[in-house]
């Protein structure tokens, strides 16, 4: 964790580390004066002065320190605890840093008058400190935790730990923006051998009593005591204890278990946990109620949390907030029941009320996919007012959020109870189609569908399906193995890996993975993101493996019942199939089918429109994502190229809506066969005149290349590098290899050695290669400027469209250097424009990959008419780290917060950043309107083009298939900076 302001004030003495509260009704009574004393001043009420402050409140520093709370009380410190119930709440929707995602919207729930049970909030702040001070909660914490307590307690009319007729409490954990299932909750909390026969009288239920017991057992030992399945090949020893019971007493649902059943299972629970902890279960709720908040925080800091948070650039310091709630129950009969909605179609984005439940069960069954849930459609016939009552509420919500809405709600008894509302997670489908659709339908501005993009999550619209016959065949073979839910469009084929471990070891191996499994825990995050694919055969589509799928933008079908997966013989049955882990299985995630064996892919809906010409269908996403970029075009001034270098590819290029190339490398035209022979015969000249012979053999065929390239691109832009790298890249090392090109080219072995040997550098990043290839050699420069202009005329000649040429010099560090090269290049053009009797504008210019460069670019702007940031070179010889080797050491230090990101994706804005802001302002000091440009491949990051954008850059360049996304960033870094 970052020190937060926090760690200043709060000092180790005034901290308390919270011991397990002996005596409990001792302490009930102590808290039950302390909170009667303070009722006279204690009322739960909206109060914007507190919500106000709260948005503005940073993590960890404490606010209102001679302020009024919201309780009306003078505060004597930090406000640690927010109360919400039905008559009201401390906080609301704004205070998210504050309160967490949860704690902030069940506030605002509670104050639109929607039926939220009454509970508190542990701010964030608490988190903090929390880690700050050796996991000492600050001293007052408990005090005000008791008396929310208290309040909750009155409002329900019911007592924490009373035998009688006990008050129980969730616990859940809720960070600034969602992180689903990475963190911890247990629910049901504040049972014992003997409340639990209190809720059994007054419930009248003891099936449903015994049943929330052991439950709670379960989750407690899980997620306060640690105690997990053995490995990730094993079921956790609770869901297998039940499933014994189940076969043993020959049931099919978890329902049809008995009370004594359920209190077998408790005690079987008790024992697993006496054996492995090798203490009896806690039967304090108290100390219960300790254990719980201090999972929540520390589950903060979990692997699975960790690792999310990197994956999504959440920062560490952000920290958790705990939300204790009194608990409603779905499990009190068939009139209770649970449920995860979504206000429209979290796969699709289609405008329907979505989702899904379970009568006579709790929350977790449904989210988990520990049972396979029902459509919501259905909830009619089981709870009619309770339906109406939720469609109401859903309408409200979207209304007032004016987003799509994911819902958790109870019914207990008949009644709706609201557990938690929030933006819905979605897939990039849904997300384009909500955002158009809302503007649509007047809810909210362009600007506003613009911003709510993850433009990264346009990438799952470019995406592959199935090609037909393949299908086809495929299902005409009888290889379809079983149809279930379609939990994350797209189609991927992969061999079968059974575990996340395995997942993971399979993609390193460079192999395409399904990672199939039984349900996925939040633990299974790392192989799902290796995986290719997501095969789960309980859930729903809500369960965690969809919900992660979908934000990950993988490929997910969820719910396969039919599936028998064994994991001690990593196998996958149905029918008369069976397969074994490292068998290719195929699925597609927007049917839900599942297929044995591989099947090819081939280009989405939109890239079919985009590049095959083919027609959009009438729900096509390709209209809602047509008219989505349309408005991020007129919204941002970034212009966006492509880094391309193939006609093919340029076309592609334009297709999705490049303005030009931003970086051809010369290079990758020298591999094709035909050329790399004369590529290394150039190499291996032992005199200049050897050279240009070899030379003159490669100029007809880069001619051609650029006629293809300008012909496509014509009449953008299109910038074209010089020879970059180091010429060893050319020649192979092998030894059969070295052979082949000596017999090709008619020399002895020897001398491909010889030359293969001089090449060899200790540090080839940093030794003959860019510029200085062309200082050493300009008669290569001559060849290839007299290639593209000699193909710039013809092209011109032939289209009657002018390429807009944009010559470019590599790695250079001194003036000097560009000087030598572009009077190389502008001699040759002179000389090929008086050939052809036609000119081509033109513009000679430099990249800036080196810190030098970057420093003296007001020097260098006298010469270059542009400029281009290769940040990957830059970054690599900014911070001194080697494109190649570092992926061996930065996963290190950005685990250990050495680095916010890795530099080579995200630029580093401190140290590369104010180099580029030095070069643009130096540059155009010198040089008043110098284009200047990216082509690195930060071109393609979101935050990497929102710097670009504050710079005031005036193009990005990336791959063709990051073209789309780099539209929507750029728009996005253009509202924002005209919002602020
Ligand atoms: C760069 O260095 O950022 C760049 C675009 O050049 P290359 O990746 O080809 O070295
Ligand atoms: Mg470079």
């Amino acid at each position: 964790m970052s020190k937060s302001p926090q760690s200043k004030h709060a000092k180790k003495s005034s901290t308390t580390k919270m011991p397990a509260p002996k005596g409990s009704r001792a302490r009930t009574a102590a808290a039950r004066r302390a909170s009667t004393g303070a009722s006279s001043t204690t009322k739960v009420k909206r109060a914007p002065a507190t919500a106000k402050a709260g948005t503005r409140a940073k993590l960890g520093t404490p606010r209102g320190s001679s302020a009024t709370t919201a309780r009306g009380a003078k505060s004597r410190g930090p406000q640690y605890v927010y109360s919400f119930g039905p008559r009201g709440a401390d906080g609301n929707r704004d205070m998210k840093d504050v309160l967490g995602g949860k704690g902030a919207n069940l506030a605002e729930m509670c104050s639109l008058g929607l039926p939220v049970p009454p509970g508190f909030t542990i701010s964030t702040a608490v988190c903090a400190h929390y880690y700050e001070n050796e996991r000492r909660y600050p001293e007052r914490l408990q005090k005000d935790v008791e008396a929310a307590l208290a309040r909750v307690e009155r409002e329900v009319g019911k007592r924490f730990g009373d035998a009688s007729d006990p008050l129980l409490v969730s616990v859940r954990s809720g960070a600034r923006v969602s992180m689903p299932g990475m963190m911890d909750t247990v629910l049901n909390l504040g049972l014992n051998d003997a409340t639990v026969e209190g809720l059994a009288r007054v419930s009248g239920n003891p099936r449903f009593a015994w049943d929330a017991y052991r439950r709670f057992v379960n989750m407690y030992a899980d997620v306060v005591l640690g105690l997990k399945a053995k490995s990730e090949s094993h079921l956790c020893p609770f869901r297998d204890a039940f499933d014994q019971k189940k076969k043993a007493r020959g049931v099919r649902e978890d329902t049809d278990l008995t009370a004594q059943d359920l209190r077998d299972l408790v005690d079987e629970y008790k024992r697993v946990v006496r054996e492995r902890t090798g203490k009896p279960f806690p039967s304090d709720p108290r100390e219960q109620l300790w254990g719980a908040i201090g999972a929540v925080f520390r589950s903060w800091q979990n692997e699975r949390a960790i690792a999310y948070r990197a994956m999504n650039h959440i920062p560490a310091s952000w920290g958790t907030a705990v939300s204790v709630c009194a608990m409603v129950f779905g499990n009190l009969g068939p009139d209770s029941g649970t449920g995860v909605a979504f206000t429209r179609d979290p796969s699709t984005g289609e405008k329907r009320f979505y989702g899904e439940y379970l009568m006579n069960a709790q929350g977790e069954d449904v989210v988990a996919g520990i049972r396979t849930p029902h459509p919501i459609s259905t909830l009619a016939d089981n709870a009619p007012a309770a339906w109406k009552e939720l469609n109401r509420t859903v309408q409200l919500l979207e209304r007032h959020y004016r987003d799509m809405q994911d819902i958790e709600f109870t019914i207990e008894r008949g009644r709706l109870w609201m557990l938690q509302c929030r933006n819905g997670k979605r897939t990039g489908f849904a997300a384009v189609k909500i955002a158009v659709d809302l503007v649509r339908e007047k809810r909210i501005t362009r600007e506003e569908a613009l911003l709510r993009v993850d433009p990264t999550s346009l990438d799952q619209l470019l995406q592959p399906v199935f090609v037909p016959e393949e299908l086809a065949a495929a299902r005409k073979d009888g290889r379809l193995l079983t149809r279930a839910l379609n939990a994350g469009p797209g189609a991927a084929s992969g061999r079968i890996a059974f575990s996340p471990t395995e997942a993971v070891a399979r993609r390193e191996k460079g192999e395409n993975v399904v990672l199939v499994r039984i349900e996925t825990s939040p633990d299974d995050i790392l192989g799902m993101k290796a995986a290719s694919g997501i095969l789960t055969a309980r859930g729903g589509m809500t369960s965690h493996a969809a919900l992660v799928a979908r934000q990950m933008g993988k490929v997910c079908v969820a719910g396969a019942g039919e599936l028998e997966i064994d994991y001690a013989q990593r196998t996958l049955s149905v029918g008369s199939w069976t397969l074994s882990e490292g068998d290719w299985i195929s699925i597609d995630g927007s049917s839900g089918e599942v297929y044995a064996g591989k099947l090819g892919t081939q280009s989405s809906d939109v890239c079919a429109v985009l590049l095959e010409g083919a027609k959009p269908g009438v729900d096509s996403i390709y209209r809602e994502y047509h008219e989505l970029l349309s408005w991020a075009d007129d919204a941002r001034t970034l212009r966006v190229r492509a880094n391309a270098d193939q006609p093919d590819q340029c076309r592609n290029a334009v297709a999705f809506g490049a303005e030009g190339v931003g970086l051809c490398r010369t290079e990758h035209m020298f591999f094709a066969p035909g050329k790399i022979e004369a590529v290394r015969e150039m190499i291996l000249a032992e005199t200049t005149q050897e050279r240009v012979l070899a030379l003159k053999k490669l100029l007809p065929l880069q001619r051609a290349d650029f006629e293809g390239i300008f012909k496509a691109m014509a009449p953008r832009p299109v910038t074209i590098r010089s020879l970059d790298p180091p010429l060893h890249e050319f020649l192979p090392h092998d030894e059969p290899s070295i052979w082949a090109i000596a017999r090709d080219l008619n020399v002895l072995p020897e001398r491909v050695h010889a030359k293969v040997e001089a090449l060899r550098e200790q540090n080839p990043m940093l030794g003959l290669r860019g510029c200085r290839l062309g200082i050493v050699y300009p008669e290569i420069t001559i060849m290839q400027a007299r290639a593209i202009f000699e193909a710039a005329c013809n092209v011109a000649r032939d289209t009657k469209k002018k390429p807009m040429l944009e010559i470019m010099i590599p790695l250079v560090g001194t003036r000097r250097e560009l000087d030598l090269q572009a009077d190389v290049v502008r001699n040759v053009a002179e000389e090929v424009f008086a050939e052809a009797k036609i000119r081509v504008p033109f513009l000679v210019g430099t990249m800036i990959e080196l810190p030098r460069a970057a420093l003296t670019a007001g020097e260098i702007a006298k010469t270059a008419e542009f400029f281009s940031f290769g940040t990957n070179d830059l970054t690599q010889t900014t911070f001194g780290i080697s494109r190649d080797d570092g992926g061996k050491f930065l996963p290190h230090y950005i685990e250990q917060e050495i680095h916010a990101d890795d530099p080579f994706a995200t630029l580093d804005r401190d140290g590369v950043g104010r180099l580029m802001r030095i070069a643009t302002e130096e540059g155009r000091a010198s040089r008043p309107g110098l284009k200047v440009g990216i082509c690195g491949e930060h071109g393609g990051d979101p935050r990497s083009i929102t710097f670009c954008d504050e710079l005031g850059m005036d193009y990005v360049s990336c791959s063709p298939f990051r073209v789309p996304l780099a539209r929507l960033a750029a728009a996005q870094a253009a509202l924002r900076s005209r919002r602020s």
